[in-house]
Parts: C-alpha cells; structure tokens; sequence
C-alpha cells in the first residue's frame, strides 16, 4: 500500500507507530443482505432479542443514575426507553423483514432513516430534540444486532493508535497510555480540551485532520507525529527509519533538558521567574515533580466531575487538593473553581448543550447560579489552605459586579467555616484569571480586587479574535502573535504591576516557546505550563538576557503582523542556540 500523509495541528509531542483502532465505528458500513423466507423468523427474533437488550441496558442505566444521581437525572432515559417500546416503529420494522427479506439490521437502519427525515421536517423544537434520542437507541440496537459495540477507551487490550471523527476530553480523560499510544481526530484546535488532555496524559496527538477518519481502516498501520503534526498512513521503510532516528533524538533532547530540572527557571543575568505546571488531576503530580515544575499554576478542578454519575462532595474535593498541596509543599498550588461547559461536558450535572456553548452558561456564570456546588468547592479548598500554600482562582470573569458577587460568596463561606471552627489560612491569595477582553479592558478595577491574575489565553484569544478554539477550519486565525493579542497581554501585565499584584499566564501560550521570550520581556512573573512543556521552556528560559527579550517585547508591540512578530522571536532564539528550534522548525 502507498504511503499517505495528513497534515494536521500538532496536539501532543512525541511519535508513535502503530495500528489503527477506529473509535465509534460508523453505522453506515452496515450493507444489505437477502435471506430466506424460512429466515425471516429468525431474523425477526434477532431484532426482537436486540430490543431486549437495548431495553435492559437503559433500565441498567437509569437504575444507576436514579441511586447516584437522583430521579430527576435519570428521568432523561425515560424519552430512551419510549423509543425501544415504540410499537410502530417495531411493527415496520418485522413488517419490512418479511416484505423484502433483507437482514434486520439493514432494514432498521432505513426504518430509522426514514422517521429521522421525518422529524427534520417537524417546526417543533421539543420534537427535534427527540431526534438525538432516537439516534442514540438506534445506536444501541444496532450495536446489539451487530454485535458492534462503542468500545470503552479505558479497556482496550492492544496497544493501539485511537483515530476518531471527534473525542470528547471526557473520552481523553479514560485513556491509558499502555494501551492507547496515541491518537488522531478530524476535528479540533492545539487548545482544545482534548488536545490539552493528551499532553497531560504525554499521550503524542494530532488533531484537526479534517477527514482521517472516514479515509482509513482498523489495523492500518500508522505514524502519528505529534510534534509536527503529521498522520502517516502505511508508512514506507525510509519514513519507518526516519522517524526512528527523530524519535532517538527526541529522547536525547528531553533527556538532556531534564538536567535542567533542578535549577531555577532565570535568565543568564539572574531575573528569575515561577515556572510552573498545569494539570488535571491528582495523578498529574509525579510528572510536575519529574519535571522540575515550582508548584501547580493551574489546577482545573472540572475532571473531577467527568466520566462519573454524581457529583464530587466537598469531602471528596478536599481529600484531593489537600493531598496536592501536602505534595507540593512549600510550592504553591492554585485552584481554579470549576469550569464546566465550553467543550467539557459529560458529567451527573448534565449542563445542556448550547449553540454556541464557549459564550454560554459555562464556568463562573454557572458557578453563581448553582451556589450549593459553588460552595462546596469553595469550602474543600479553603480547607486545603490549612497546608499554607493553595491560591485560589475564579474563571471567566468579565467584571466588576461579578466579581463582587464571587468575592461575596467567598468571605460568606470563610464566616461559615470560622462559625463552624473549622480551619483555613486567612492570608490564602485569591486571583482571576483574564480570559475575557471586558475584563482587560476593566483590568484596572478587578487588580485592586484581589492578589493576582493570571492570564487565560487559550480562552482570550478565541473572544478576542472570534475564533472559535476547537475549530479546525479556522485554526489558521487562532494567532497568539496577533497583535490584538499581544498588546492585550501588555496592557494585563502593565496594570497588574501598576496595582502591585503579581500577573501569571497559564494558557497553552506560556509553554509555546516562541512566545516565552516575548512574555519575559513584557515582565510576566509566572509561566504555567503543561508538565512535558517545563524542561523546554525552562532551556528557553535560562538561554536567554533579559535585555535582550525586554527589546524584544518593545520591537514587537510595534509590529502589525503576527508573522513579523514571530519571526522577530526565531531571529532571537535561532541567535543564542539554534537546537531551541529544532522541534518548532518542523512546524513552521
Ligand atoms: C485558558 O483559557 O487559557 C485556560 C487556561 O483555561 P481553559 O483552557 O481550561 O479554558
Ligand atoms: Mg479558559
């Protein structure tokens, strides 16, 4: 077979060769097949046991959900339910067999077929949205009449290169490296949940591939590149050698910037500043330790509450951030309170799908409507804070008057844990993060708030440029060099200064080493990263002087194109040590 390449965005580093294992096989592939009339019995009661099945399923379902979750949650698999008991739906479909004598799989696909063009037509906006259950059971019995099932990422037996239309960071999140080696997906952006994910999970990844998914085949052997955001498929023996040798010379590298681990994160001319980790859960700490991160920038409490049918209670929280914070101890550790919505979902909340769901009812906006998860998150971490080392955060915030409302909240609960006796460290740092341009534009009100900011790019740029950040088709405009972007960052750390607070950045543009000079040289007293990124950023760090990187930051506010600002930053860095760019020139 010829050896195919897919150009994609550069999601997780490393490479991977492998066999293909296609996630969520598609229904479609289902073909007709004629039978007997002595057959159609048989066939008909194969459809009859897959109902059966499909049905027990969902009662399993629901039965779980209503003991973790309570009734109101599991009353959603009522509407599922309906669906397998539909007795005209049934009726066509045994009626169907015997008329045409084709398999039963086949015709309850274009029985299903047939109801899904008829529901598009209806105005009504409750009827559509049966629409999705529909689909959702006819999955289920095809799956059951198959013998196909929606494999379960957390158990796969071989190692495998997962290729997917589309993953949830849900689905991400129940990978094991062991067995999922790496993964590619047509959709999505570099600071997509997903894409975050992998690298936390140091799972190499490659996403934005438009159409992968529908051109290649289970066990097709396959390279996933994702350092330069390549997907190669039947890779021929030279591709085979060359990626051998990269991947050897990836290790060396990562191995000699390991070295670096114990030193800090300072310029050749002493400024020094906090290099430290993002992560997502407790596990996560043996990899910000391994890699020399000073402490947790960013610790995003949301996968707490995926994959699971109930909610995480404050005792549940606590016992996690307290053991993080005991961990990290003296380095300090900021929680940022939950920010469920966006493209996380899939929890027992059960946040519905919006239109536009990054503008929607996401994070703190969420957070104030639903106070009693609020709090018993606001509780677990100022109970941490007994360690002497938890910050925390508020996400989204857009200003003035929310903020309020949240700080409110926030000494409310401080006065009912002092009421109660229970301790907590009344200096704990409270910050924002600025991931909304309202509040760079208010930044100067929120600074003499609270105690820091720090600077959520992955989001600010996708409301300052109205680009959309899993969106494959516009990634090309997802810029952290456009200037918009840099003269907002400017302004964020100009006024944190003004006011004497401390300004961070834990979006994905802090581990992006072409921008780190420029950061430095706009005065950015903290970089979180991801865990793999810390050794990288960290050579980039020490390599350079800080005036050489405050000329830059100077040179490029000017500038009016994004690609005049980047090449000013590979002049710089190509100028002290040209091996910082070998990996970022594969993607350039
Ligand atoms: C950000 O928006 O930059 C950020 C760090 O938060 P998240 O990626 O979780 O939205
Ligand atoms: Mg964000």
């Amino acid at each position: 077979m010829k050896e195919r390449i897919f150009e994609g965005i550069a999601a997780s580093p490393g490479f991977v060769v492998g066999k293909i294992y296609l996630f969520d096989l598609d229904d479609t592939a289902i073909t007709p097949r004629e039978i007997t009339v002595k057959e159609v019995g048989l066939e008909i009661a194969r459809f009859e046991d897959a109902l059966i099945e499909t049905r027990k399923e969902l009662l399993k379902i629901r039965q779980d959900l209503a003991d973790r979750a309570g009734r109101k949650v599991s009353d959603f698999f009522d509407a599922h339910l309906l669906v397998v008991e539909d007795r005209t739906l049934i009726a066509e479909v045994v009626k169907e067999i015997g008329e045409k004598k084709l398999n039963a799989e086949y015709i309850f696909q274009e029985v299903i077929e047939e109801y899904t063009r008829a529901f598009l037509q209806i105005k009504d906006d409750y009827i559509k949205e049966r629409l999705s259950d529909i689909q959702d059971v006819a999955r289920r019995v095809l799956h059951n009449l198959t013998g196909k099932k929606r494999a379960d990422l957390a158990s796969l037996d071989d190692e495998v290169v997962v290729i997917a239309h589309d993953l949830a960071p849900s689905d991400t999140a129940l990978m094991h490296k062991e067995n999922v080696i790496g993964f590619a997906t047509d959709i999505g952006g570099r600071t997509s949940h997903t894409a975050i994910m992998a690298r936390s999970l140091a799972i190499p990844a490659v996403v934005g591939l438009r159409d992968i998914s529908a051109t290649v085949h289970n066990g097709d052997p396959v390279v996933v590149d994702g350092s330069t955001g390549r997907v190669i498929i039947f890779p021929s023996r030279t591709t085979l050698a060359r990626i051998n040798r990269e991947k050897l010379d990836l290790a060396r590298f990562e191995s000699k910037l390991k070295e670096l681990r114990h030193f800090p994160a300072e310029t050749t001319d002493g400024f020094r500043v906090t290099l430290a980790a993002n992560i997502e859960m407790p596990e996560d700490i043996p990899a910000v330790i391994a890699h020399g991160g000073e402490g947790v920038g960013l610790y995003r409490t949301e996968y707490f509450y995926l994959n699971r049918l109930d909610i995480p209670d404050e005792e549940e929280q606590f016992q996690a951030y307290n053991q993080v914070a005991m961990n990290l101890k003296p380095a300090s550790v900021i929680i940022r309170t939950l920010d469920l919505g966006g493209d996380k979902f899939n929890s027992a909340l059960d946040i519905p799908r919006e239109i536009n769901p990054f503008m929607g009812w996401r994070a703190i906006r969420f957070c104030l409507e639903r106070q009693d998860i609020f709090k018993a998150q606001l509780r677990a971490i100022l109970r941490a804070s007994s360690q002497k080392n938890v910050k925390v955060m508020f996400p989204m915030i857009s200003g003035f008057t929310e903020l309020e409302r949240v700080l409110k909240i926030w000494e409310d609960t401080k006065n009912d844990l002092k009421r109660e006796g229970i301790p907590f460290y009344p200096d704990m740092e409270v910050g924002i993060m600025i991931e909304v341009p309202a509040a760079v534009v208010v930044a100067d009100t929120l600074a003499r708030m609270v105690d820091f900011f720090s600077i959520g790019t992955n989001d600010l740029i996708q409301y300052t440029l109205a680009v959309d950040r899993v969106n494959e088709k516009i990634a090309y405009l997802y810029d952290p060099f456009n200037p918009a972007v840099l003269k907002f960052i400017h302004q964020v750390i100009d006024i944190g200064h003004k006011n004497n607070i401390w300004v961070g950045m834990c979006g994905e543009m802090a581990g992006d080493i072409l921008s780190v000079p420029i950061l430095l040289g706009l005065g950015l007293d903290e970089f979180s990263v991801s865990p793999v990124m810390i050794p990288e950023v960290k050579k980039v760090i020490t390599s350079l002087r800080l005036a050489d990187v405050r000329k830059l930051a100077h040179t490029v506010l000017r500038y009016r194109s994004a690609d005049k600002i980047r090449k000013e930053s590979i002049k710089l860095l190509s100028s002290i040590d040209p091996t910082l760019l070998k990996w970022e020139e594969n993607k350039l």
